[in-house]
């Protein structure tokens, strides 16, 4: 099988070109091309030789992804993209303009086995993980087509990322590397649904990036109704693993807590929310659930929302409700590449 040449690290590439006989300064030229000037194919490498580029090709897969859709907001600007990976499978990512800087939501997986129950992307269940060079070629493919630079991303797109754990920190070296697109760690965040082994692992690993705990509810017996990876791992669990990541790391942890309309978002359930964020350094992020039509959950209103964070303002939590980007192109997450699935099966089905 050939090599995925744009997930290997510069080292690896240096190890493989000496098996050729092709010196360091080469492997080097290779990973810029590849990683600062985001060449779309071995063919643009003008300063490589023509012979040396055929054995590339000829030797390596060059990951590219096609532009299958792009949807641009009238209301800020944000762009969800649609894209063709080389197997067919669709994935979805978004550009944000922030006033610190764009930031870019990337997939780590086709589809997602965690089953929570208000998210899109779950629906049509697991297809494989991508590769470091898939996640990577979303922020390239992006940063090509607006001309922007992109300086914040969130993994926060379709998929558990610390299911798809190896690819995700290869991706996370490979992002942050003084000889790639050089992102800040500090500007990256990886979001969670709470995979215990995995988030302490991830503590482990001298990172510098930000955890999202996606927590949603503030008992077991509630966010089991929501996620059912809380079948698996209690708060008592979850919550000592974010504490772990932030001994380790210095890193503040984000809660991540989607506010669905007669679910989790009384009065009690903002009391019992401070008791858990009073109990580490940390930020809460209030989302106003996006209804999904497969399921008949509601958002709450907006004076339930702003009641929600005043309760935890009052307690001194430090919260913000999410700026909601995008608002005129939506659905929820992984509702364009459902959308687009959808569409595919049902023109499949008229020509059958
Ligand atoms: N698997 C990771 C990342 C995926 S989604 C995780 O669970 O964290 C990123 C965030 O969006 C998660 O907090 C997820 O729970 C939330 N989310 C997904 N669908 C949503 C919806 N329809 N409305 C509001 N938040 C949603």
């Amino acid at each position: 099988m050939k090599k995925d040449i744009k997930s290997m690290t510069l080292d690896e590439i240096t190890e493989e070109m000496k098996q050729y006989s092709i010196p360091a300064f080469r492997a080097k030229q290779l990973y810029q091309w590849m990683h600062v000037k985001l060449a779309a194919g071995f063919d643009e490498m003008t300063n490589l030789s023509k012979q040396m580029r055929e054995e590339f090709s000829d030797r390596y897969i060059y990951t590219t992804l096609k532009t299958i859709r792009i949807q641009e907001s009238k209301l800020d600007g944000t762009k969800k993209f649609l894209f063709s990976l080389q197997d067919g499978n669709l994935v979805e990512s978004v550009f944000m303009r922030y006033h610190h800087g764009n930031s870019v939501c990337i997939s780590s997986q086709v589809g997602c086995k965690m089953g929570c129950r208000f998210c899109a992307s779950t629906l049509d269940g697991w297809e494989r993980n991508l590769t470091a060079a898939e996640m990577l070629e979303q922020i390239y493919a992006i940063t090509r087509i607006t001309g922007e630079r992109v300086s914040n991303v969130v993994v926060m797109g379709t998929g558990e990322p610390l299911d798809n754990y190896d690819n995700l920190i290869r991706f996370l070296h490979m992002l942050t590397d003084e000889n790639g697109l050089h992102v800040s760690q500090r500007n990256i965040t990886v979001s969670t649904c709470g995979l215990v082994p995995r988030i302490r692992k991830l503590a482990e690993e001298k990172l510098q990036i930000t955890l999202a705990l996606s927590l949603h509810a503030t008992t077991d017996e509630k966010r089991k109704k929501l996620m059912p990876i809380a079948e698996k791992y209690s708060l008592e669990e979850v919550i000592p693993a974010c504490e772990f990541y932030f001994e380790k790391t210095g890193r503040r942890i984000t809660f991540e807590y989607s506010l669905v309309g007669g679910v989790n978002d009384t009065k009690e359930d903002a009391q019992e929310l401070c008791a858990i964020a009073s109990r580490l350094n940390c930020h809460v992020n209030l989302i106003p659930v996006n209804p999904i039509k497969e399921r008949n959950y509601t958002r709450s209103s907006h004076h339930e929302i702003e009641a929600f964070k005043n309760k935890l303002e009052k307690n001194r939590i430090n919260v913000t409700i999410r700026r909601e980007m995008g608002q005129d192109i939506d659905g929820a997450c992984g509702q364009l590449r459902r959308r687009q699935l959808q569409q595919e099966t049902h023109e499949k089905g008229e020509t059958c």
